[in-house]
This record gives C-alpha cells, structure tokens and sequence, in this order.
C-alpha cells in the first residue's frame, strides 16, 4: 500500500546539513496498525510529514496504492490528502469555536460534501468512539481522553485509506492512553483502515501488527 524508495531529507540550517532521512526504503502493508519507534530528534515527524506530503523530501519517491505523490504538485497532493488521510495529533488539535460534532464534519464539508450527509456520518461515528452524550458540547470542557476520541472520529470521516498518528497517547495518562489504543485496534479491526502510529511510547507496538524503528533517519522493521 504504501511503498518509499531512497527516501532522504536533508535540512540546511546555518550552513549545516542534517540528514533527517537517510535512505529509507520501505513497504507498509494495507489495513495494518503500524507503529514508528524511536527517540526524539531521530526523524518520525520528518517521515510522517512526506509520506503524508505535507513536506517535501530532498530525494527519493513515495507510492501511496501506486499513485505517487512525489511527482505531484502542492495542489494535487493536498486534494490527495484531503480524500485518502486522516490525522490524530498529541494535542488534539480540535478547534475551539467549533463544538464537538461541528469538530468531526469539518473535514467532510472542507472536502465538499453535503451538511446533511456529513451531520449522519459524523452522528454515527461520535456514537463509536462511545460520546453520544456529548455531540454538542464545547470542546474546551473535555477530558484528553473524549478530546482524543474527538480528533480520531474527525479523522475517519472522510473514510480514509490511512490514518496518521503523531503520539497519540502523549498527553493522555497510561489508562486512557490505553482505552485509545483499544478504540484504534477496533476501528482498525472494524472498518479495515490503516493507522500508523508515530510514537516513543513503546505500549503501543502491543497494538501493533507491524513495529518499525527509527534511529537517526534510518527506519527498520522491528
Ligand atoms: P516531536 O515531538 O515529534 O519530536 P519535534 O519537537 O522534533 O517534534 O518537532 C516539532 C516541529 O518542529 C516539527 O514540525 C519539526 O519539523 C520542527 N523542527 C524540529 N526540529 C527543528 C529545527 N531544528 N529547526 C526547525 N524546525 C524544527
Ligand atoms: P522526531 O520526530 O523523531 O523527533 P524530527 O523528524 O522532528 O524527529 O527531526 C529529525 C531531525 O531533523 C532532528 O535533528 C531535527 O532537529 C531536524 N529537523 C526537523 N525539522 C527541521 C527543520 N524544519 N529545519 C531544520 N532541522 C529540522
């Protein structure tokens, strides 16, 4: 499903040069949970942001399903990634103003979907991740816990192929940490999508069906 060949990013910064990618190749199997290990400064976030196109990488190609989006324009990579990801972050990264469900349709009506189509979905999903009862509530009065299942339920309602996590047990304590990781096996297990986890919490490769390790830009199959 997803396929990187000579991966490398290389970042100038006053004069010199960090290698945050060195050469990755790697094939990421379809409908898995995948976890990235690796400690801080080793490159998980330069990963994620190319394989995701958010960044560029200095060299090397990247296949998601056989579409590469290493040769693609900004425009068409941003479209891509608006229709085929979804993202959970460490801190949520829910908006403010919006309340709970308003929260999990943005990303629907962002890619032009209908309000009404996009309410039943976003419905349906807020029952799945078990906040029913707070559809309409402000965002500003949940625990980390529901503000997490939150974020997960606005990731999926586009029916991604690939769901991108960047340490989404960091701000959670080990309890409700752990309820999310069950939460994503069983959406995982459910609808079939793909989650990769990018972490150092190493309770996460319990969760895991496939555990990669990053140290100094260089990734490898656990
Ligand atoms: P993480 O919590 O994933 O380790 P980092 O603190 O490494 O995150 O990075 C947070 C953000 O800051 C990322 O978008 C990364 O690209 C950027 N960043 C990291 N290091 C530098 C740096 N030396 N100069 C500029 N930006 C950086
Ligand atoms: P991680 O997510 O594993 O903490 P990052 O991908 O954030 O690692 O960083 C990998 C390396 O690249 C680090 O040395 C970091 O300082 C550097 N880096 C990340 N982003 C930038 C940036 N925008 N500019 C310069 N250096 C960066």
């Amino acid at each position: 499903m997803i396929k990187v060949e000579d991966l490398s990013k290389i970042y100038t910064e006053r004069a010199k040069e960090v290698r945050a990618l060195d050469n990755v190749n790697v094939e990421m199997n379809e409908g898995e949970i995948i976890s990235i290990l690796g400690p801080s400064g080793s490159g998980k976030s330069t990963f994620l942001n190319c394989l995701s196109g958010i960044d560029r990488p200095t060299h090397g190609k990247i296949f998601i399903d056989d579409y590469e989006i290493t040769n693609k324009s900004d425009n068409e990579v941003t479209e891509f990634r608006a229709k085929n990801m979804g993202f959970i972050f460490q801190f949520f990264n829910l908006i403010p103003v919006l309340n709970v469900i308003e929260n999990v349709k943005l990303p629907m009506l962002i890619n032009e979907q209908k309000e009404k189509l996009a309410e039943e979905k976003a419905k349906e999903l807020l029952i799945k991740v078990g906040l029913e009862d707070k559809m309409n509530v402000d965002v500003s009065t949940l625990s980390g816990g529901e503000a997490q299942r939150v974020s997960i339920a606005r990731a999926l309602i586009n029916e991604p192929k690939i769901v991108w996590a960047d340490e989404p047990t960091g701000a959670l304590d080990k309890k409700t940490g752990n309820e999310i990781l069950e939460l994503i096996k069983n959406l995982n297990e459910t609808k079939g999508t793909s989650f990769i986890i990018v972490t150092h919490d190493p309770k996460v490769t319990k969760f895991s069906n496939s555990i990669y390790l990053m140290e100094s830009g260089k990734l490898r199959k656990q």
